[in-house]
């Protein structure tokens, strides 16, 4: 082994870090604190070489390898005990073509490094709502945001994807090349190779009005009644999540309600300014609004508001299903567990998936389940590893309370953890089969195996 570090750190232009080097614990660390794991070695790729070198090295000595975008996989999917890492965190690179409306983007880059990039021009990429999250996993699982309903998933704005393969050869994937490794990288995680470069479509998004209004927490029957009707026929400009939200101390919350648990909506409005008021009209009808930062703001600002609120090292144990409709049976059972959100950075997030994404083919993507309306996730997230069993058994208990109205077994991929692994044929559904087909044709060992795993079809 000592051996494959030593030509490995002759080869790579990153860093090879092992136990021996003193950056060797903020090196393995991930975003959640609870995957503790002690890799042999993280290389720190530079470039598209290092990660053909790095996938040369993990085949030939036959140990675990993990890939690492942003490194926010709750469970843990950018690390591993005793592999290798090849952490991408350095190719965070985005280049912009104003005139096209192209990004090029690293695939180690941010949420955050590519508003950095596209802002400037008055452009923005489809993302999430959360600016530290890694533009690898995010995209290669589908990709839920503020744009989803104006602009479709991230995935439905991917042109190609440079490709690192288990056999060690770039190839580039997209409508023309690599049909069917194109169609499987948009929504099928890591599984095919590593994505050394991501092209993807760009939208005129600079300045949008959003941010979150705080309802009382009695209020949440009826703010929840008017989100699912609403978002069902709201303009598609209008992106917009529900939430649980204990309230932290912030300038806009009054300071008696600080530790107050409130129901929170949070949109996004990138249309005309001035129709703002008007749009999130209904909202403002269904109860009052208690407290808010509902304003104009630059998209990246709007990306990066609860950045502080979810740090990287927490505690991390999340659920997620997708479903159609958001029936009153349900509502019941999310206001009964809601009540009893633990921590100030735990919630029940609500994200619509209409709109433009539902305008994508059922099998035109990976991406499983197409037709569903909303991706709820729950988001168990706390400090203390003491406090490991209450958190994790409330995000359980209010999984079981809401799965049974999801009307289907499937959730989102990047939403799972890490005992959701045997969820993988559901959450892809119909395109499982197909997956697992294509997974036979570029990694029929399963190299590319941390991961929300679909085994080659071959060797099933
Ligand atoms: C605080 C927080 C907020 C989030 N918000 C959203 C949201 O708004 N919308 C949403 O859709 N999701 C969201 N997610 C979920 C997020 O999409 C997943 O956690 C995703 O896996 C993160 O990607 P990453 O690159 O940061 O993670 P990593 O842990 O680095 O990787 C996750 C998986 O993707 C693979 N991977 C990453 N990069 C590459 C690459 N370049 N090539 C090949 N494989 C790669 C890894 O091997 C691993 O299997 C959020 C997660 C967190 C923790």
């Amino acid at each position: 082994m000592n051996n494959m570090i030593k030509t490995l750190t002759e080869t790579i232009r990153g860093p090879v870090i092992t136990a021996s080097d003193t950056g060797y614990d903020d090196a393995r660390a991930v975003y959640n604190g609870m995957h503790d794991r002690k890799p042999l070695a993280i290389l720190q790729c530079v470039d598209s070489a290092d990660v053909m070198f790095a996938i040369a090295a993990a085949r030939e000595s036959g140990l675990d390898l993990a890939v690492r975008g942003g490194g926010h996989s709750v469970p843990g999917f950018g690390t591993i005990d005793d592999g290798l890492v090849i952490d991408l965190s350095r190719m965070n690179y985005v280049l912009v073509d104003p005139v096209k409306k192209i990004a090029n983007v690293g695939g180690g880059a941010t949420l955050g490094d590519v508003d950095h990039a596209t802002y400037p021009f008055g452009l923005a990429a489809a993302g999430g709502v959360v600016s530290t999250t890694g533009v690898g996993g995010l995209t290669l699982g589908g990709g839920i945001g503020y744009l989803t309903r104006s602009v479709g998933l991230t995935i439905d704005n991917l042109l190609s994807a440079d490709v690192v393969l288990a056999d060690g050869r770039q190839v580039t994937a997209s409508d023309y090349q690599n049909e069917d490794l194109f169609w499987a990288l948009r929504g099928g995680g890591g599984n095919f190779g590593v994505v050394t470069n991501f092209e993807f479509q760009i939208h005129e998004v600079g300045d949008v009005v959003g941010g979150p209004m705080f309802f009382e927490f009695n209020d949440a029957q009826a703010v929840l009644e008017c989100y699912r009707e609403y978002m069902m026929h709201a303009p598609e400009q209008l992106g917009c999540f529900f939430g649980w939200q204990i309230a932290p101390p912030l300038p806009f919350i009054p300071e008696d309600r600080v530790g107050d648990l409130f129901c929170v909506l949070v949109p996004c409005w990138n249309g005309p300014h001035e129709e703002a008021e008007q749009v999130v009209k209904p909202f403002r009808d269904a109860a009052e609004v208690k407290a808010e930062l509902f304003e104009f703001m630059p998209f990246p600002m709007l990306q990066s508001l609860f950045d502080d609120a979810v740090p990287k090292g927490m505690q991390n144990y999340w659920k997620a299903d997708f479903i159609t409709e958001l029936t009153d049976d349900a509502i019941g059972a999310h206001i009964e567990h809601g009540a009893k959100t633990p921590h100030v950075s735990s919630s029940m997030h609500l994200h619509p998936i209409n709109g433009a994404a539902q305008r994508v083919g059922a099998d035109d993507t990976a991406f499983g389940h197409r037709d569903k309306n909303f991706a709820p996730v729950i988001v168990g997230m706390w400090d203390d590893p003491a406090e490991n069993e209450a958190n994790t058994q409330w995000v359980k208990d209010y999984y079981e309370a809401i799965h049974p109205y999801s009307g289907s077994e499937g959730g989102y991929i990047n939403f799972m953890s890490d005992d959701d692994d045997d969820r993988a044929p559901a959450n892809y559904g119909a395109n499982y089969e197909r997956l697992a087909q294509v997974k036979a044709a570029y990694d029929s060992d399963n190299l590319f195996h941390v991961n929300q795993n679909i085994v080659p079809a071959d060797t099933r």
